[in-house]
């Protein structure tokens, strides 16, 4: 089991060594690369031949991380400790066999790649090299020596960070902070370089293991770090609600590693990897954001046997705020736009955002201008519609009004091929409804994008009842080819995730008029691990588009002759309307806002206590908490259960990705199956007697409970 790392040993001693794992695109750790480290530590000890090591990949990336499948298949905490001190034993024998490893970066360098090259005395990045310890992102640490190495290498101050935000490095920063040693143009460069490094090196130690070993920037005991420890983890609480206990187990490793010796600190970090991998936060976000959307990302949620398309030339009707981001995010990938708008101006204004973007980008280093000026001439911005002639797909983005889109839809279609997709960016109409302006619906869709298009990373497709699974599996394309992640889902008022969204906000409003205190609701969101609180959140939206959705929504059941039950925060949403808070648009809502261009942070208004007096007896925020989350994840049970979902997969990832639901749980029905369907229909029963029907729980749940099943059986 040696062959996912290849030996060469040159005439001068040094041995080569590649990692390539056979049939993978990436190198990662798994069993098999475990076993080739074995051979090749034992090979560098044993072997008088070898006088030292060159360690690099053989493919474009180094080492991308662990195989998490073999992380997900952990059982207990014994046997999570055992597998990192396996590997670590090997990393630390290298490090100690007094002959001199080189590591050769090239591409990425995640995780446990990072961890097995700083077991090696002398790193060489090559250019476009990343490095960085992402495992805090799945709510996990890195268990390779990764706490204990890095801190002790550029220093606690600038390991924490790296650490506890997982946020990756460039070469040139690497080399600045002290995480590698030199930079090379190319592999073959970086391995001279090495090969010359160990020849010239040939009894290396690690500074770790020198007698006089002092941490840079000083130890745990040291004033400016302990200072340093002493706010870190409060200011970590403050901005994570204690809601990932990885970031907690870090800074534990980094602070009680640096109080005893090397080995010793190992043994530490393995404990609190241990704790990580079994914690339901962790098991939570690697299904969710690991193999879930990993699934979705391979078109889980696409219809097989139909061929890959791409679109070579877009249409866009509309180039408000919606339209100019979808320009933007499609002349990026290299895709033909053509933006049009009912006047010139308009259109050149849908435009000059991309401008703007790519400007503010470069001013920050980012880009060339010759990459933007390229990215621009790809944007024609117009008025006709001759010019969609040729288009793959055409996307409407205009007001949110039937008539006007119906009317674009008809111009759009008298231009582009009978083959060509329409889709409709709304968020709230019908699709299948507004299929009907159209003369061929089966290629009619929903391309629901969130804004800012440019930062959201979501889109989520909707389904028409005449929609083809061709145009579902274009729909499904062009979403990837944009770099966006694809949810699928039906028809339906409010499609998935404005529906179950909606819940939380009107959750929270609805709290406030029954007399609890403001600031509790707003801090029961954050602590719940939502990124933004209800009555906050609501203000942003703005309180005038939620009534007008309202009463269209009343509208449109009562023309179906379907019962309207209207949510009782929405009586909170009227009352503000009524006196002209409409939202952060106008200044003033459930804040008073800081007028545009002004600083200052937003308050409360004061007003808030008269119009909804403060109870005399408030909830504990334990009861608020749950309130907000399970009528979210109430609702996706709803909608997985009336069919509008069609996966699991993509209700988890379409509520974290779309509206921001709590990461640390994994996502609206993960969050179901976590708790298991029995116990959340228990609770739900209880705040169902407490505060309404609403929480009832949905049939599909209850189903569950009753058979002892989870979403995705
Ligand atoms: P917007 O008002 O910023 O832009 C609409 C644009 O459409 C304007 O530039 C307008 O001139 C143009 N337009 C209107 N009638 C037209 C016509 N007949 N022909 C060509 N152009 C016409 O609105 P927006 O926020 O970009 O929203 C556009 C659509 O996207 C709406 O359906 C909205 O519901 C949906 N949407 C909005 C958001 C959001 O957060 N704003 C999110 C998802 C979806």
């Amino acid at each position: 089991m040696t062959e996912a790392i290849l030996f060469e040993l040159g005439d001068d001693g040094i041995l080569l060594a590649t990692l390539d794992l056979p049939g993978r695109p990436m190198n990662v750790l798994n069993a098999i690369t475990g076993a080739a480290i074995e051979a090749m530590v034992l090979r560098v000890e044993a072997d008088p031949a070898v006088k030292g090591l060159v360690l690099s990949s053989g493919k474009k990336d180094f080492l991308a991380g662990a195989d998490l499948e073999g992380i997900r298949d952990i059982a207990t905490a014994q046997q999570a400790f055992d597998l990192s001190m396996v590997l670590k034993r090997q990393l630390r024998r290298l490090e100690k066999s007094g002959k001199p490893a080189v590591a050769v970066i090239n591409g990425m360098c995640f995780g446990g790649g990072l961890e097995l090259t700083l077991a090696c005395h002398h790193r060489i990045a090559v250019h476009g090299a990343r490095l960085g310890t992402p495992e805090v992102k799945l709510g996990l640490l890195p268990g390779g020596g990764g706490t204990q190495r890095l801190p002790r290498l550029v220093g606690m101050q600038t390991a924490m960070p790296l650490l506890c935000e997982g946020s990756e490095v460039k070469a040139d920063k690497a080399l600045a902070i002290g995480l590698v040693h030199a930079l090379a143009p190319d592999r073959e460069a970086a391995i001279e370089q090495a090969r010359a490094w160990c020849l010239g090196n040939t009894k290396a130690q690690q500074p770790w293991d020198a007698p006089k070993f002092r941490y840079p920037g000083g130890d745990s005991r040291s004033p400016a770090v302990v200072q340093m420890l002493a706010i870190a983890p409060a200011m970590a609480a403050a901005k994570s609600w204690n809601n990932y206990p990885a970031i907690t187990h870090i800074m534990s490793c980094v602070f009680e590693g640096g109080l005893v010796d090397f080995d010793a600190a190992l043994l530490i970090e393995s404990r609190y990897f241990a704790a990580c991998v079994v914690s339901p936060e962790s098991r939570n976000m690697l299904n969710t954001l690991w193999f879930q959307l990993n699934a979705i990302k391979k078109g889980a949620s696409r219809p097989k046997d139909i061929p890959p398309s791409k679109v070579g030339k877009l249409g866009i009707l509309g180039a408000g705020m919606m339209g100019a981001g979808i320009a933007y995010v499609s002349a990026k990938v290299g895709i033909d736009v053509v933006l049009l708008d009912t006047t010139q101006d308009a259109a050149d204004k849908g435009r000059a955002y991309s401008q703007d973007l790519l400007d503010k980008a470069l001013n920050k280093g980012r880009g060339t201008a010759a990459q933007r000026d390229a990215l621009l001439a790809r944007i024609t911005p117009t008025t006709d519609y001759a010019a969609l002639a040729g288009c793959d797909l055409v996307i409407e983005a205009v007001f949110e009004d039937r008539a006007v889109k119906a009317g674009v839809t008809q111009q759009a279609e008298s231009q582009i091929g009978v083959g060509a997709v329409f889709a409709s960016n709304t968020s709230t109409l019908p699709i299948s409804g507004l299929a009907q302006a159209s003369i061929r619906p089966a290629n009619f869709i929903g391309l629901h994008f969130f804004s800012p298009v440019d930062k959201m990373p979501l889109v989520e497709i909707i389904v028409g009842k005449e929609t083809s699974d061709e145009t579902l599996a274009r729909g499904f394309d062009y979403v990837m080819q944009i770099a966006k992640t694809p949810i699928v889902v039906n028809d339906s008022r409010g499609f998935y995730t404005s529906r179950v969204f909606g819940t939380y906000v009107m959750e929270g409003l609805a709290m406030l008029a029954e007399g609890v205190h403001p600031r509790s609701i707003e801090v029961a969101g954050l602590q719940a691990g939502m990124p933004m609180p209800p009555l906050a959140l609501q203000d942003e939206v703005s309180l005038s588009l939620g009534l007008h959705v309202a009463d269209q929504t009343r509208k449109d059941l009562a023309a179906e002759g379907k019962p309207y039950a209207e949510h009782p925060g929405m009586a909170v949403v009227r009352q503000l309307c009524a006196i002209g808070r409409i939202g952060k648009k106008a200044g003033k809502g459930f804040y008073d806002w800081p007028a545009v261009g002004e600083k200052g942070e937003k308050r409360l208004w004061s007003g808030l206590a008269e119009m909804f007096p403060v109870a005399a007896q408030q909830p504990a925020q334990r009861e608020l908490i749950d309130r907000l989350m399970f009528a979210q994840a109430n609702e996706a049970a709803r909608c997985y259960g009336e069919g509008v979902l069609r996966s699991v997969a993509d209700a988890n990832v379409g509520s974290i990705f779309g509206w921001g639901f709590a990461p640390f749980q994994g996502g609206a029905l993960q969050f179901i199956n976590a708790m298991g369907a029995q116990a959340f229909v228990a609770r739900a029963r209880e705040l169902a007697a407490r505060h309404g029907a609403r929480f009832e729980p949905a049939p599909a749940v209850v189903a569950l409970a009753e058979r002892g099943g989870r979403f995705g059986d």
